[in-house]
């Protein structure tokens, strides 16, 4: 026995295939692909509510239209898979097509950082100080009153404190105003020969044009027998020399320092006018650069040294004034802003 119903069913599921296939043939791109599985095999979609609505038909006829119904529907989620696969595969086909590589070009370079003129100055002192055969020592940034001042013969209320302008933690702790402390520190530990230098650090409360509150330092320390102020002027000479040029001329003037008698102040040839007077020099001709000495006695007695039997010499200079001097930079604070810049000529 057949049903009118079933006719009519058969030919709407075979009217549903027929409009799916031709509308996924036109399909352009997987939006309309998505589009068109909405609208047969959605919440709502037309071979949906047929399956829905199989419970309204005759008992007899639903295993039928059930079964055509089914079978079409896995046939379309075939198709929409495939068509979606299509065009996803002609999308990537079409991105490399697009994006060809050329395996020849030349890389992207990074730009490249260099060492800041602090650094450049510190390491080439360290490669002069250890050819002449001195070895690096270390000490604390903070210090005690007795290191800083005492012990190098700057008792308290010494006028010399003056020139110092310290950072006091309290009483008896400060920021250390120069390296010298740590001479004492080595020589407390160490008996003579000495021959160090030590560099880092140091604080004072000035900022202008040529001062900053921090700076770096780097002292210098020579005791053994027989040392003389000779033997200070010649390695002077030959740092001074393989730091700026072999031909720079250098010259001692007496000065005044607590922890050294007698004490220099030690010039060189004006490296902006080769000597002949600027602004720069003062129209001098000369540029002062560190200050040295002969190790006052006092200061060996605070150690424990026998004076009779050893002397010695001391130096210290400032990191930046001698970066300032090399690269002929006429501010201070240039090397603390990290303007790319001014690091990028170096
Ligand atoms: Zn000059």
């Amino acid at each position: 026995m057949v049903f009118k119903d079933d006719f009519v069913m058969k030919d709407k599921i075979e009217e549903i295939r027929t409009e799916a296939e031709d509308e996924l043939s036109e399909a352009r791109n997987e939006g309309e692909v998505e589009k068109i599985r909405i609208q047969y095999l959605g919440k709502k979609g037309r071979l949906t509510s047929v399956l829905k609505n199989l419970k309204d038909l005759p008992k007899e006829e639903r295993p039928l239209i059930g079964n055509l119904s089914n079978k079409l529907k896995k046939e379309l989620e075939t198709k929409i898979s495939d068509a979606v696969q299509t065009f996803v595969q002609k999308q990537r086909e079409d991105k490399f097509s697009k994006e060809r590589v050329d395996v020849t070009l030349p890389g992207r370079c990074l730009p490249l950082g260099s060492k800041h003129p602090i650094s450049q100055v510190t390491e080439k002192v360290v490669e002069i100080f250890s050819y002449l055969g001195f070895s690096l020592a270390e000490g604390p940034e903070v210090e005690l009153d007795y290191y800083n001042f005492e012990a190098l013969n700057i008792p308290k209320h010494h006028p010399a404190r003056d020139m110092h302008d310290t950072f006091y933690i309290s009483d008896e702790v400060l920021l250390r105003t120069h390296t010298s402390p740590v001479q004492i520190r080595v020589m407390e530990k160490q008996s003579p020969p000495v021959r160090i230098i030590c560099m880092g650090k140091v604080y004072r409360r000035d900022s202008d044009v040529s001062h900053t509150p921090m700076f770096h330092q780097v002292e210098g320390l020579l005791v053994d027998e027989k040392i003389s102020f000779g033997n200070l002027k010649g390695v002077l000479t030959v740092f001074i020399h393989k730091m700026f040029s072999p031909d720079t001329l250098v010259r001692f003037r007496p000065s005044f320092f607590p922890f050294t008698e007698p004490s220099a102040e030690v010039d060189i040839q004006c490296v902006m006018c080769g000597g002949e007077g600027c602004r720069v020099c003062g129209h001098t001709g000369w540029l002062e650069i560190l200050g040295a000495g002969m190790v006052n006695p006092a200061v060996f007695r605070m150690v424990g040294y026998d004076t009779e039997k050893v002397t010695g010499f001391a130096f210290g200079m400032g990191i930046e004034r001698i970066a300032m001097l090399k690269f002929g930079i006429d501010d201070i604070r240039l090397f603390f802003e990290n303007d790319v810049r001014f690091l990028n000529q170096f």
